[in-house]
C-alpha cells in the first residue's frame, strides 16, 4: 500500500471536510472529480487508525457504488454463510451459493479510499483537530483547526461537509438535533488468534442479552485461523461482556477457548435511525455523524458513502450557482432520504422488534425458522444492506410469508 500524502499548508478550499475516515474520504473523492477544491481535515497521525470496525461489507453494494472489485490486500476473507446462535447454543445458519459480504481490512480500505481522493485532487491534512466551525451570520464559514504543534487557524471555505463520526460534536454547533443517545450502544472488538470449530466462510453472530443486551456479538473469521471477535452492548462494561462471551456462551466459549487477545479497541454504534436534518446553511453532516447506519446490524460503511456521494453532488452544485442556503441544500436530505428512508424505517422497527424478544423467544424463533425452511427461502439472498426492500420481495415466497406472519405474532405477544 502507497503510503498517504501528507500536505501541511492548507490553500483556501471550496470545500472543507472534516474527517478522514470512508465517509470523509469519499465525499473528497466525489467533489474533487466534480473539480471542487477541497480539504479534508483528520485529527490522526494515520488515516484509518485506530480501527474500530469489523469491516464486514455487502459484495453488492460495493460494487454498486463502483468499488469492487478491491485490491486484494484489504480483503481478508468473503463469506457465504452465517450462523445464528441463541444464548442457549440453538443455531440457525444460512448457507448462500456464492459469497456475498467480505470482511475489509478497515485501515487499508480507508488508506485506499483517501489516496483515491488524493489522486483526484483533494488535500489532506493529517494531526488536524477541528475544534470548532466558523458561522458568521448563522451559516457555517470554514473551521477553527489546532495541529499537533499547538497552532490554532481559521480556514475558510465555501461550504463544510461534517464525516466526524458518532462523536458528532461539531454537529451540536450548528443547532441541527444530534444523534439520539438511546440509539448508542458500545461495542468491543479485539483480534484473536487460535479460533476453532468455525466454517472459514461464514460468519457466527450470538445473541443473548447475558452476553450484548440491544445488539449481539459476532466472530468474522480471517483465512489464517485468526478472526474479529466482538460485540456491542446498550448497557454494562463491554469488556466485562466479551469475556463473558468468551469463556460462558455455550458455542463461542468453545470456539474461542485457547484463542488469545492479539489487540483490542472500543467504539460506539449508532442504532438510533438517521438525524432528521443533516443540513443547515453552508454546511452538510454525513456518515456516523449523521446516523447513517442499519440499526439492525450497525453497519454504517455502505449507507455512509452512499451518502457521501450525494452530499459531494448536492454541493458541488452548490458551489457552481453560488447557493449555499439550507433551501438548497436541503436537496441533500431529499435525495438520501429517496434512497434510503424506507429501509431505514423498516430497519428500526426489525431493531425494536429483536430488542423485545426474550432468550426463549429468540430460542423458539431460530427452531421455528429452521422448521419452516426459512434458511433456503433465503439461499439466493445476495442484498443484506436494503433490508425493507429484502422483506418485500421476500414475502413473495410462501415460507416467508409464514415466517413473518410468525415474527408479527411474537412482537404482539411481546408487546401486548
Ligand atoms: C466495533 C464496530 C464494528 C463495526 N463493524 C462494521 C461492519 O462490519 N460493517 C459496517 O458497515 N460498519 C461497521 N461498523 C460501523 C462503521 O465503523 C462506521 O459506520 C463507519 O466507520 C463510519 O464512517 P465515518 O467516516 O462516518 O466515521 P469514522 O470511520 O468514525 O471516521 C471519522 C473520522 O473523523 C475523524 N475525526 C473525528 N473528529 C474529528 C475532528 N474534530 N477533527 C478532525 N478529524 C476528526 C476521526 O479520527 C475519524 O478518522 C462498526 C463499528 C464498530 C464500532
Amino acid at each position: 500500500m502507497v503510503a498517504l500524502k501528507v500536505q501541511n499548508t492548507v490553500n483556501t478550499p471550496d470545500a472543507i471536510v472534516v474527517g478522514g475516515g470512508p465517509v470523509g474520504a469519499f465525499t473528497a473523492l466525489n467533489l474533487s472529480r466534480l473539480g471542487v477544491k477541497t480539504t479534508v481535515f483528520e485529527e490522526h497521525s494515520t488515516i484509518g487508525l485506530p480501527s474500530h470496525c469489523a469491516g464486514h461489507i455487502s459484495i453488492r453494494s460495493l460494487r454498486n457504488i463502483g468499488l469492487y472489485p478491491l485490491p486484494k490486500e484489504i480483503v481478508e476473507n468473503s463469506f457465504c454463510a452465517a450462523n445464528f446462535y441463541s444464548a442457549k447454543g440453538t443455531k440457525f445458519s444460512i448457507h448462500l451459493s456464492c459469497p456475498v459480504t467480505v470482511a475489509l481490512n478497515r485501515a487499508r480500505f480507508d488508506q485506499f479510499l483517501a489516496k483515491k481522493a488524493q489522486e483526484a485532487g483533494a488535500e489532506f491534512v493529517l494531526n488536524a483537530h477541528v475544534g470548532s466551525l466558523l458561522v458568521k451570520d448563522g451559516s457555517v464559514k470554514g473551521v477553527t483547526v489546532k495541529q499537533v504543534e499547538g497552532t490554532e487557524e481559521n480556514i475558510y471555505s465555501k461550504i463544510v461537509v461534517d464525516a466526524e463520526g458518532v462523536s458528532s460534536r461539531l454537529l451540536r454547533q450548528t443547532g441541527l438535533k444530534p444523534l439520539k443517545p438511546n440509539g448508542l450502544v458500545y461495542a468491543v472488538e479485539a483480534e484473536v488468534d487460535n479460533v476453532e470449530e468455525v466454517e472459514d466462510q461464514a460468519v457466527e453472530v450470538y445473541f443473548g442479552k447475558a452476553y450484548a443486551p440491544g445488539f449481539y456479538g459476532w466472530l468474522i473469521p480471517k483465512k489464517d485461523g485468526s478472526a474479529k471477535v466482538g460485540l456491542a452492548t446498550s448497557h454494562g462494561n463491554p469488556r466485562e461482556n466479551l469475556k463473558r462471551l468468551m469463556t460462558k456462551h455455550p458455542v463461542a466459549s468453545k470456539q474461542l477457548a485457547k484463542a488469545q487477545i492479539k489487540s483490542i479497541g472500543y467504539h460506539a454504534i449508532t442504532l438510533g435511525g438517521p438525524i432528521v436534518r443533516a443540513y443547515s446553511d453552508g454546511f452538510l453532516a454525513v456518515g456516523d455523524c449523521a446516523s447513517q447506519v442499519k440499526p439492525t446490524t450497525g453497519g454504517g460503511v455502505i449507507f455512509g458513502l452512499i451518502c457521501a456521494r450525494e452530499a459531494a453532488e448536492v454541493a458541488g452544485q452548490a458551489i457552481n450557482l453560488g447557493d449555499f442556503s439550507s433551501s438548497f441544500l436541503k436537496d441533500y436530505q431529499k435525495r438520501c432520504d429517496d434512497l434510503l428512508s424506507f429501509d431505514f424505517r423498516v430497519m428500526l422497527r426489525l431493531r425494536r422488534f429483536l430488542d423485545s424478544l426474550s432468550e426463549e423467544k429468540l430460542d423458539e424463533m431460530f427452531r421455528v425458522c429452521r422448521k419452516l425452511g426459512v434458511d433456503r427461502a433465503l439461499a439466493n439472498v445476495d442484498e443484506i444492506d436494503f433490508q425493507g426492500k429484502l422483506l418485500l420481495t421476500a414475502v413473495r415466497k410462501p415460507t416467508m410469508l409464514a415466517a413473518l406472519v410468525y415474527f408479527g405474532l411474537l412482537y404482539l405477544s411481546a408487546n401486548p
